[in-house]
């Protein structure tokens, strides 16, 4: 059996715990909530929640799980929504003052809230190549969302593979992210998996289960 962290910090962990249980039961997975490093060794992937990733960062580096982590994107597959996805990023636009904690581990630089202040929730439907029945348009849940400023060089080497962008008419407005970066909402690079948004937050679980077929079991593969 596969086991699935979640890390269960802060945030929409419960969600993604639920989606896990009920959808990707096909294939025995035993899904774990994570909240110290003991726990952390028992997984095979993780999947970091939406939530506040100066809070979840800040909540990491107290339960001593900052360092932890920062080994294991080195080596395991991760997933990253929302704060989850600003926490795996190797770079931040626009960090919180005083600076916060990043776990790291996928190339690129991403700017938190990027949709502004006064647009800070809304959803649209997204295409996402390699999902199951992928034209069929995904839900994205996008609430105070970051924005993926840019892929940064070593994104290259790293088989990176955007498999979604948003359309050009809900291109966020922020200043800070000019570039054609901007437009991608969800990204697989290497075994990672990066959405700005929150697929937990639906009743779709065809990102789960590509986390688990694209990502997770491929990992396991003798
Ligand atoms: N804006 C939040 C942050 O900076 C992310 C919001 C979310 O996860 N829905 O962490």
């Amino acid at each position: 059996d596969a086991v699935i962290g979640i890390l269960a910090l802060q945030g929409a962990f419960a969600e993604h715990q639920v989606m896990l249980k009920k959808n990707c039961g096909k294939r025995q997975l035993d899904v774990i909530q994570v909240r110290t490093p003991e726990e952390l060794k028992l997984c095979d992937a993780l999947i970091i929640p939406g939530g506040e990733s100066t809070t979840m960062g800040l909540l990491a580096k107290i339960s001593g799980l900052i360092e932890p982590l920062r080994e294991y994107v080195k080596t395991k597959p991760v997933w990253g929504t929302c704060a989850g996805a600003i926490l795996l990023s190797q770079a931040i636009s626009n960090p919180k003052k005083g600076g916060q904690e990043l776990v790291g581990g996928v190339s690129v630089k991403i700017t938190r809230n990027g949709w502004g202040s006064q647009v800070e929730s809304f959803e649209a439907p997204l295409q996402v190549s390699g999902l199951r029945d992928a034209h069929i348009p995904f839900p994205g849940v996008f609430i105070r969302a970051p924005v993926v400023a840019e892929l940064l060089s070593a994104a290259s080497e790293l088989h990176t593979h955007v498999i979604s962008r948003i359309p050009d008419s809900l291109l966020p407005r922020s200043s800070l992210d000019e570039g054609p970066d901007r437009a991608i909402v969800a990204l697989r690079q290497g075994r990672h998996l990066l959405t700005t948004f929150h697929p937990e937050l639906t009743f779709d679980s065809r990102f789960h289960e590509y986390f688990v077929h694209e990502c997770v079991l491929p990992s396991l593969a003798p």
